[in-house]
């Protein structure tokens, strides 16, 4: 994680989050994959604990490939118009220029498609979806808004459910 960016605890409604500790620019990579990837096989078999975390933290990071972050990026939270996107399947960007202070987000439905979500949004933007799911990539509008800044994975959701 890019060093300038803490975690802060925000209020018992939204617990922690992500933000800057200065000024950050434009397009600058914040945070690189790291941790070691699943299958979805592979978290059924680990322990209850390792599963309970992954039930909160976890996100897809690939075909059939899951993290369960370990560093603060796990504290990252959604918003429908989020400050940052993805460069590739593995690197997080800032969309804007970031100020001190400000939150981090990004937009859960980039990176999570093939497992069950469904979670209420009040992030306060004028494009707020109000509710969050795995299939959100399939709305136009949504992916005309994250272009190719998407991982991999879910660019080739968007096209095979176009040949459909
Ligand atoms: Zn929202």
């Amino acid at each position: 994680m890019h060093p300038s960016i803490v975690v802060k605890y925000m209020s018992s409604i939204h617990g922690k989050g992500l933000f800057a500790s200065e000024n950050i620019e434009k397009n600058t990579p914040i945070w690189k994959m790291t941790d070691r990837v699943y299958t979805i096989e592979e978290i059924d078999r680990q322990s209850d604990e390792f599963r309970e975390h992954f039930g909160i933290y976890g996100f897809q990071c690939g075909e059939n490939l899951f993290s369960n972050p370990q560093g603060i990026c796990k504290y990252a939270n959604h918003s429908c118009d989020p400050n940052t996107y993805w460069k590739g399947s593995t690197i997080i960007c800032l969309a804007k220029d970031v100020a001190k202070d400000e939150e981090i987000t990004y937009d859960y439905s980039t990176c999570d498609i093939d497992i069950e979500m469904t979670m209420k949004c009040q992030c306060g933007s004028k494009n707020c979806r109000n509710t969050i799911t795995n299939k959100d990539y399939l709305i136009s509008s949504w992916q005309h808004m994250h272009g190719q800044r998407l991982p991999s994975h879910t660019l080739k959701a968007i096209k095979l459910s176009r040949m459909n």
